[in-house]
């Protein structure tokens, strides 16, 4: 075997025999281990040694496979792979080296050197014979060593048929020798493809270079125009699918305006020119292997259809499908844009926020400058609106149009506008014209982004035979401008604990108004001008950390923060601290949610858990039987309960899903998703029904799946109004038909706590739902509903100011900004007349449509249990088409509020004697309070930051403490202990005297007011600080004994299963 491979493959093999003994005794195995693992190992690296690198085609750049490489003196040759990749194991000695390919002069490269270790590196470039004498001209190849034809023939019968000729062959090649010991660095090739690429050859010609340049380009889609046309990103780049840590992004977008179609033919040359000069020309091969560079060569594929060849200053095509300006279309820092956003804004918007980008280009056409931040100012006036960073933005303007032969002159378009000048051919946008509503000014405002638009020339679409002279004008100037992301000041921001990077950490430049945040592993990049500056790190729950740094004209600054965590408590017993609850498993878990909360985690989960169910609208029997085939099919993780009945005695369904469904776990998050409180709007029950489905499908399939089910306890209650949803009319956008119950009765207006304000009897789907509200213990509610797009947070209820307003409002962007579309907060539906600039599609509740009796607020007042309330859509009942894009857009959110119920806060409160107390009072931000359950336990979800929390038990001196909570880390456990003897935590006496007298104070504070809304609400007089608990058990009671009839134990109602029926048959086989 060894001589076949060395003979008929590329390969070189050996054969080994490793013991006397051909089959030793199983407690030999160990022995024979030891023995050989540093030689096996050692023989791995030595695929390294000799030379390796790729064999290409001058013209095309393409790789040459199957070329042979010829070493002088050795009669053994290898052949080119797929890519033109080759290995020549060689040990260290200077060799000359010849590469031959069928139809191609011949290349060798001389006094080739290899060392011992790794490869050197040869890149071989070869000319097609034929049209060598047209190249010869203006190609630097190694001429003086390439051997003539007849000297390569000579060479080669040489090595074939002579063996005995090796020192002839090292003579004749000695000869020749010139001391280049560099591989080859031709001139860089320039492309060849200069015509007009309508969609069609545009799609072609991308794949074409994707499929051709694997390892560099990599062809994506950021979503679709108007009328359905791909809008194609192509990064070029070294690993080019991923984010490498400390790797700058960069983009280049084109054709915005569809009739300005000059940069989206550069862009296509520009592909074309890095992908076949990379490996060879240096420029090239740096710029791809230390950037990430995308680019769009068209955003308005839809104008460019209509526009016309020759079109010197029209409009025809400018606008998308829709007759919008894009670079109008974006939201505005001082205007309202009252366009509708378009899909391929949108698109953008996405695409901007979902990547680090740190500098980009916007090329347009129809004048000859570039144009830089801010676009438009306060009052809409034609005069320079500086930006924080105009001094910045000026160099990197600057660098363009110093590049372009035409550009930096400043006089654009003499024909055409005779007057304008623009000093060095760069300018503010706003003091050439004020426009609202452009990209940059987004890009800027809301991304990590510098971007500037150039205008390419004068002519939009100039005729094809111009092209040429575009690319001419513009090449050096393309290349100069991606060199500008590697300027300025870069590094990582981590945790001086563990080395972790911090993702979005903040970068602040003193006197520079304009902050900028990390990337998902800690790395940033801060465009800057030369010049020495003070910078400051800091981020949620650390200590920020200033510098200086000095930044010169070349190259970037790299200053890397290493942050140290707060600890307010000396005893560290903050989640950061060393943790006496921690085992493997726990700590497993949060890394998991960690995991899934950073970088793509989370998109991840979503891709790895397709469920490829085909939708429709479920009535209330195919709802019921879809829960019952659930049941059926995973028993083990599903309990499926009646909460009660609706007016007209149909089922309202809770399934639990859990590790142990029916028994309570109190150390874990309870989470509840509810849908259906207004009938005619059933989008949000399909949407549950599909979660819970992906649930049980994944349970012990997919780890992670499996693994938030074992540590969480769900609860879905799909449709909350079935009369209502009966009623429903599909396709009815606006109908209020099922929005009522049978009654005629608004359910989210019903949820009265307090018995002065009731004036009637629940209705018996609000009872159901009160009861199960009131069965405390959950962490986190979320209710979907439709007939907008956003998330809205308590309270309904008009109130001046809402405690835990910031947690309550991140817990809503949470949501949000897992929504490809809600954050963008472009909510206006035209049924509503609402607002459609809502900052990350998130709002009070009361500002939606302020009201008395809503389930939210009663999930806060009485539950205990923040609620958020999801509103998945302008059309309330949409044709079930629609339901597999509303299902892809809501199902990472879904995901997301699962990963949210385990951070924040959580903890165990006990004695000294490690005995748990229930029913002890933790007051956050000494405000909202949570209670001790079953064992200690008690749970709070809060926004990232720092929080005071007090402890209060009946008998105990209170305690309080600082701790930190983070967006991406799991909730670690803080043990509260109290103590009769009164020392906590160690700390000195002086100060816990002074903090108890603070916490008391705030306590009794807190406590009179609470006694005095009491009063004034229910007329029941309440009094003294440690009955806080019994008040509350009292108000539940009263709802108990006012709400129902008769007083029923909560979730009481067990599912049975009373048929077995056909139709449960065939589901449970379905699935
Ligand atoms: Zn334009």
């Amino acid at each position: 075997m060894q001589d076949y491979n060395y003979v008929y493959g590329n390969c070189l093999e050996i054969t080994l025999e490793l013991s006397c003994c051909k089959y030793p005794q199983a407690s030999e195995l160990h022995k024979e281990w030891d023995l050989n693992k540093e030689s096996l190992l050692a023989y791995i690296e030595k695929v390294h040694i000799g030379v390796r690198g790729y064999v290409k085609d001058h013209v095309s750049g393409s790789a040459l496979t199957n070329a042979s490489i010829v070493v002088a003196g050795i009669r053994h040759n290898l052949t080119t792979g797929r890519y033109g990749d080759y290995y020549r194991l060689l040990l260290p000695g200077v060799y000359n080296i010849t590469a031959v390919a069928t139809g191609y002069t011949p290349v060798t490269v001389n006094n080739v050197q290899v060392f011992d270790g790794n490869a050197t590196e040869l890149n071989l470039v070869l000319v097609p014979v034929a049209i060598e004498p047209n190249l010869a001209g203006n190609v630097t190849l190694t001429t003086p060593s390439t051997p003539s034809a007849t000297d390569i023939n000579r060479y080669t019968s040489n090595t074939n048929t002579a063996p005995s000729h090796r020192s002839q062959v090292v003579t004749s090649m000695g000869s020749k020798t010139t001391p280049i010991p560099s591989p080859t660095e031709p001139q860089p090739v320039q492309p060849q493809e200069f015509r007009h690429h309508n969609y069609a050859d545009m799609e072609l010609f991308l794949r074409k270079y994707s499929s051709e340049f694997p390892s560099i380009a990599h062809l994506y889609s950021i979503g679709r125009s108007v009328e359905g046309r791909e809008l194609y990103g192509m990064v070029i780049s070294d690993n080019p699918t991923v984010h490498e840590h400390g790797e700058a992004e960069f983009k280049y977008v084109g054709n915005m305006h569809g009739n300005e179609v000059v940069g989206r033919e550069i862009l296509l040359n520009l592909i074309e020119y890095l992908c076949l000069n990379y490996g060879t020309d240096r420029e090239v091969t740096e710029l791809v292997n230390n950037t990430r560079i995308h680019i769009m060569p068209s955003m308005n594929p839809d104008g460019y259809e209509v526009a016309n060849e020759g079109d010197v200053r029209g409009y025809r095509g400018r606008n998308n499908s829709k007759n919008f300006d894009l670079n109008r279309n974006f939201p505005d820092q001082f205007a309202t844009i009252k366009d509708p956003r378009q899909p391929e804004t949108i698109a953008m918007m996405n695409w901007l926020k979902s990547n680090p980008f740190v500098l980009s280009a916007n090329l347009h056409g129809g004048s000859l400058v570039v144009n830089y931040p801010f676009d438009d100012d306060r009052e809409g006036k034609t005069r320079y609106s500086k930006s924080p960073d105009d001094k910045v933005f000026q160099q990197l303007a600057r660098t363009y149009s110093q590049e372009n032969p035409l550009m930096h002159n400043g006089h654009p378009c003499v024909k055409l506008y005779p007057g304008e000048y623009f000093a060095d051919g760069i300018t503010n946008g706003a003091s050439w014209y004020n426009v609202a509503g452009g990209m940059q000014d987004w890009n800027y405002l809301n991304t990590n982004c510098f971007e500037v638009t150039i205008e390419l020339g004068c002519v939009k679409y100039p005729l094809a035979k111009d092209l040429p002279k575009y690319w001419e004008q513009n090449r050096r100037s393309l290349l100069q401008f991606i060199h500008q992301v590697h300027h300025g000041i870069k590094g990582t921001v981590s945790d001086i604990r563990d080395g972790m990077g911090i993702p979005n950490a903040t970068i602040q430049v003193a006197d520079i108004d304009h902050n900028i945040t990390t990337a998902h592993t800690g790395d940033y990049w801060r465009l800057l001008v030369p010049g020495t500056y003070s910078i400051t790190a800091s981020a949620h729950g650390y200590q920020p950390v200033r510098t200086y740094a000095t930044v010169s004209k070349n190259g970037v600054e790299v200053v890397d923060f290493r942050l140290t965590r707060l600890h307010s408590d000396p005893n560290g017993l903050s989640p950061s601290g060393p943790q006496p609850t921690h085992n493997p498993s726990e700590e497993e878990f949060e890394s998991l949610i960690k995991d899934l909360s950073l970088g793509q985690g989370l998109e991840q989960l979503v891709k790895s858990t397709d469920t490829e169910n085909s939708f429709r609208f479920r009535g209330y029997k195919e709802l019921s039987a879809f829960l019952r085939g659930l049941t059926l099919n995973f028993p083990k993780i599903t309990s499926l309960q009646s909460l009660g009945h609706s007016v007209e005695f149909r089922t309202i369904w809770a399934l639990e899903i859990s590790n142990n469904p029916g028994e309570a776990e109190p150390s874990e998050p309870k989470v509840r998703f509810v849908a259906g409180i207004h009938g005619n709007a059933p989008v949000g029950t399909e949407l549950l029904l599909e979660f819970a489905a992906l649930l049980c499908i994944n349970y012990g399939k997919n780890s992670v799946i499996t693994r938030l089910i074992n540590e969480t306890t769900i609860v879905i209650v799909p449709s909350i109004n079935p009369d209502g949803r009966e009623q429903a009319v599909e396709k009815q956008c606006t109908s209020t038909q099922g929005f009522t119950n049978t009654h005629g009765k608004d359910l989210d207006k019903d949820f009265f706590g307090n018995v002065s304000h009731r004036v009637v009897e629940p209705q018996p789907e609000t009872k159901a739902m009160m009861d199960m509200i009131l069965d405390k213990g959950y962490t986190l509610s979320v209710a979907l509903d439709g007939g907008s797009l956003v998330a809205t947070y308590p309270y309904d209820k008009p109130v001046q100011s809402v405690e835990n307003e910031g947690t309550l409002k991140y817990l809503a962007s949470v949501y949000s900004n897992n929504h490809p579309k809600m954050h963008l907060g472009n909510a206006g539906c035209s049924n509503n007349g609402q607002a459609s600039n809502i900052p990350d599609g998130v709002m009070r509740a009361a500002e939606r449509q302020s009201h008395m009796g809503s389930m939210k607020d009663f999930s806060m007042d009485f539950g205990h249990c923040p609620e958020i309330t999801v509103y998945t859509g302008c059309c309330v009942f949409p044709p079930s088409e629609q339901l597999t894009t509303l299902w892809a857009e809501n199902k990472k959110p879904l995901l997301s509020m699962l990963l949210e119920v385990h951070k924040g806060l959580r903890g165990v409160v006990r004695d000294k004697s490690g005995k748990p107390i229930i029913g002890a009072i933790i007051v956050l931000n000494g405000g909202v309070r949570v209670f001790s359950g079953e064992g200690g336990y008690f749970r709070a979800l809060l926004a990232p930051g720092n929080h005071n929390i007090e402890a209060v038990a009946d008998g105990y001196q209170q305690q309080r403490q600082e701790v930190v909570v983070s967006s991406y880390e799991a909730a670690s456990s803080i043990i509260i202990e109290f103590d009769m003897d009164h020392s906590i935590f160690g700390l000195p006496r002086e100060f816990v005297v002074a903090s108890a007298a603070a916490s008391m104070t705030a306590l009794v504070v807190t406590a009179c007011i609470i006694w005095c809304v009491c009063v004034a609400k229910s007329n029941r007089q309440k009094d003294g600080f440690h009955r806080l608990r019994q008040h509350r058990d009292e108000y539940d009671d009263e709802i108990r004994l006012t709400s129902m009839g008769s007083k029923k134990s909560l979730l009481a109602h067990e599912f049975q299963d009373e048929s077995e029926s056909d139709e449960e048959t065939l589901y449970a086989n379905k699935i």
